[in-house]
């Protein structure tokens, strides 16, 4: 019986299936168990839409279906924990598993805070992230950068800190640094980011600390609750994965990596907070002077849950009818996810009028943890 704490190689025993997937298949192998066992009645997972910059949320029922939902794909920048909520009522009473990234399993964290689901119900299979790409910067990035017609691409990847396209005719890296340096490369958010490994998920998968004749082969797992080690336990005894402890050297590169992409997190919070701090409710009232008011920003945040519609409702302050929104607009909604924000990106993804509001968001729930968590220093910009 595996046990909470350990680190194995796991991969499927389904040779189609290990094809398809991205490093050993382990977490499509584990969902497919968790419905074949009925552990869990559905699965919300993402599978590929129209080309790969459209990642698109789907419920499965039936295992043999989620082989398509196999691969990470880099430029699908969803968040799954709202959709949990706007699936609810289809999925009252019922066990779920779902494919959660560090902003996934913080949403979902947020909403059990808030009694909007229950954990006991869900098994979250955590991926580790280094980082999404928004689709319109890929196709930007793709054409300017790699001089390559983005739908032509066949495959993407995120690999040493590369960024390499397969496309008709050959295949292409450049290293992530130098496209963030030239303004393309991952979500601001993301390059703030400090949740690379999910551990408040029941297991945290990923391809850092795979190496010798596993790498590329193989998942590596970190199992991170009591009900993570059951499942996993049980797909092996099925027959379903096959496991071996994680290489040592492996276990230290992966702490290595993780550490590099913490100073990095840390690195991009600096440059951005710094340039916004002196002028940070300045630059909020000239951004948001473009607001239109389509309420993307709310619909879409997993923190804005209980009062979203009261945000909507005009009041003396908030004129209806009235554009640019009112300042009070932006203000009350900043204040209301001061302490809650997950910097998952979403209201800046989806915002039409393209304000940075995850910045702003970000950077006050950063200051704001702050004066409760003195320890963290003289500045949380900083931080
Ligand atoms: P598979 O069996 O292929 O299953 C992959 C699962 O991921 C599928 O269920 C699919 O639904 C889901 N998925 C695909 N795209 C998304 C998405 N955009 N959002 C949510 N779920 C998605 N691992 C690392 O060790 N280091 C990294 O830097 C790293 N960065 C990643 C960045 C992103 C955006 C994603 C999605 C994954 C990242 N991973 C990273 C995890 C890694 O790519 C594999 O998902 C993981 O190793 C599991 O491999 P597997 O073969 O078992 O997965
Ligand atoms: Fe990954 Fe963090 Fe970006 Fe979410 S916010 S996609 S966990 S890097
Ligand atoms: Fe305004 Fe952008 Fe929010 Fe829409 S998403 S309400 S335009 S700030």
């Amino acid at each position: 019986m595996a046990k909470k704490g350990e680190m194995l190689y796991a991969w499927t025993n389904d040779a189609n299936l290990a094809k398809k997937a991205e490093c050993g298949g382990a977490v499509t192998e584990l969902l497919k168990y968790a419905l074949e066992s009925k552990t869990v009645d559905a699965v919300i997972a993402v599978t590929r839409g129209v080309d790969l910059y459209d990642a698109v949320p789907v419920i499965v029922t039936d295992p043999k279906a989620l082989d398509q939902c196999a691969g990470s794909l880099h430029c699908g920048t969803i968040l799954l924990s709202k959709l949990v909520t706007e699936y609810a009522p289809k999925l009252a009473g019922k066990k779920i598993g779902m494919v959660v990234k560090g902003c996934d399993m913080m949403g979902v964290l947020e909403l059990a805070k808030r009694k909007l689901v229950n954990l006991d119900n869900i098994v979250m299979i955590g991926v580790n992230c280094g980082g999404s790409v928004s689709p319109v910067t890929a196709r930007r990035m793709i054409t300017d950068k790699y001089g390559v017609d983005p739908n032509k691409v066949t495959k993407e990847e995120i690999d040493k800190g590369q960024f390499i396209i397969e496309y008709e005719g050959g295949h292409k890296g450049i290293s992530v640094d130098e496209l963030e340096e030239a303004g393309y490369g991952r979500r601001s958010n993301c390059r703030r980011c400090k949740v690379k490994i999910p551990r408040q998920a029941d297991l945290a998968c990923g391809n850092w600390g795979v190496i010798g004749d596993k790498a590329g082969k193989a998942t590596f797992v970190e199992i991170c609750s009591e009900k993570g080690a059951t499942l996993l336990s049980k797909a092996v005894a099925a027959k379903k994965l096959s496991t071996e402890p994680a290489n040592p050297k492996g276990i230290e590169i992966r702490a290595k990596v993780e550490g590099a992409m913490y100073k990095l997190g840390d690195k991009w919070r600096k440059h951005d907070f710094e340039a916004l701090a002196p002028v940070l409710w300045e630059t909020i009232a000239k951004e948001t002077s473009r607001c239109m008011k389509c309420y993307s920003c709310i619909d879409k945040c997993p923190v804005c849950v209980t009062l979203a519609d009261k945000f909507k409702q005009p009041s003396l302050m908030i004129r209806p009818g009235v554009l640019p929104a009112d300042q009070m607009f932006h203000l009350r909604r900043f204040a209301h996810i001061a302490d809650s924000c997950i910097n998952c990106g979403q209201c800046e993804e989806l915002c039409p009028s393209e304000i940075p509001l995850a910045l702003f968001s970000h950077a006050i729930r950063t200051e704001e943890d702050r004066l409760f968590e003195p320890k963290l220093g003289k500045s949380a910009y900083t931080n």
